[in-house]
């Protein structure tokens, strides 16, 4: 059996044999002890992960942008990025908008229903201005401090400049430039490693995902969710891969071939960033990118680009309008559009992110901070759906660049 398919049965498995211990053995010795064994393998393929996550995006981007050939290319590869980045992320706005409107979620529901979350809950503030300038403080910093203490955004900056530097004066540095490409391949050998663990990995997480999961406030927010889920993957399933049609005529069948392990591990491990060095390797391997384009647009895109939690963002926003029974004007939805964008850029790639951003979303309208305590219960959940959709978004654009760009 292929890696591939070894990978979608360990996924089908974890969630049946969670539901199953759910359902007949709740509390019992026998599932308490595999949930144990479950979170030791899930934290083992995570932490692997992250092991090879900082010295694999800092030599994938040097190396990525260091070898497009030209300055035509390099500009080329840069403007195609941004603007799908930014197309993608505007369309999954736009559609968490409208399916908002559309479902009125959150309308009819009353707030006391949810005291118990609230009371003892205190949001901590973050402005617009406040995470603007926290953003840019984060973003050029001593690359040594950034990479020790895992700031990627940072390391993505500095690996950028190195990488331009390269290119654009590469022949003065033959050996730097060597080293790197060395750098870079030898990680990918150890990503190639690290996969042969991932059929385990992402069943044991989606085990104890399901296992762990608190029934309780499902059912009061399962109108919320199922608009955010289906609408997510209407995204997913139908606007990226027509997209991608669109732009580089391959199906979306030869995509989820090629795409599915990254797919996979984003649904499990909720993190884009913890999923990045299998990204890389479908992109290079399964879906046949070039490392130049898949090497710079996928670390980036998985620190930038986010149309889950986008669409995500911009539901919740509404949802959370209509339960405080607040109607908002045109004016303020573009305001919700605005942070929505800037929220999304500036969630890291790592579980739960997008909720703290959101913070700053809801601020930005004068909605109560204080109303991420009701959504916090179902963010796990929702959160392994838009992670999968963030992974893809850059994944498509990889694909739409590669063959923009030549
Ligand atoms: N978990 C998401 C990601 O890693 C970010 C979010 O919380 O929305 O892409």
């Amino acid at each position: 059996m292929s890696l591939n398919n070894k990978i979608l049965l360990g996924a089908i498995l974890g969630l049946l044999l969670g539901y199953v211990l759910r359902n007949y053995a709740p509390d019992s010795t026998l599932t308490n002890s595999i949930v144990y064994g479950a979170s030791l393998v899930g934290s083992l393929f995570i932490g692997l992960l992250k092991m090879v996550l900082i010295p694999l995006v800092f030599s994938s981007i040097v190396v990525g942008v260091a070898n497009l050939r030209a300055h035509q290319q390099m500009h080329r590869v840069w403007q195609i990025t941004l603007l799908c980045f930014a197309a993608t992320t505007s369309l999954a706005i736009i559609l968490g908008l409208g399916a908002a409107h559309l479902f009125e979620t959150g309308k009819g529901l009353s707030l006391h229903l949810f005291e118990a979350n609230l009371q003892g809950f205190e949001a901590s503030q973050l402005s617009t201005a406040e995470f603007l300038q926290s953003l840019v403080k984060n973003v050029f910093v001593n690359p040594f401090t950034a990479l020790s203490q895992g700031n990627i955004l940072a390391v993505v900056v500095f690996a950028l400049f190195i990488g331009v530097a390269l290119a654009v004066n590469g022949q003065a540095y033959p050996k730097l430039h060597a080293l790197f490409n060395e750098g870079f391949a030898l990680c990918m050998q150890l990503v190639n490693w690290i996969m042969q663990l991932a059929p385990f990995g992402i069943m044991a997480l989606l085990l104890k995902l399901v296992v762990a999961e608190n029934s309780a406030l499902l059912s009061t927010l399962a109108q919320f969710m199922a608009v955010v889920t289906g609408t997510t993957l209407f995204h997913g399933l139908v606007t990226l891969p027509l997209l991608l049609w669109l732009f580089t005529r391959v199906s979306p069948l030869q995509f989820w071939r090629g795409a599915r392990p990254a797919l996979l591990t984003a649904f499990a491990t909720s993190s884009s960033a913890a999923t990045l060095p299998i990204t890389l390797n479908c992109l290079q391997n399964d879906l046949k990118v070039s490392p130049q384009v898949s090497g710079f647009v996928a670390p980036l895109g998985a620190q930038l680009n986010m149309d889950g939690t986008a669409l995500y963002e911009a539901a919740a926003a509404l949802f959370v309008a209509n339960l405080v029974g607040l109607d908002l004007s045109l004016g303020q939805e573009l305001i919700i559009c605005l942070t929505v964008m800037l929220a999304s850029i500036g969630a890291p790639g790592i579980p739960s992110a997008g909720m703290v951003t959101m913070v700053m979303v809801l601020q930005s309208v004068g909605l109560p901070a204080e109303a991420v305590a009701i959504l916090l219960p179902i963010d796990r959940l929702l959160d392994t759906v838009r992670t999968m959709v963030n992974v893809e978004g850059d994944m498509v654009t990889s694909l739409i660049v590669d063959k923009h760009s030549a």
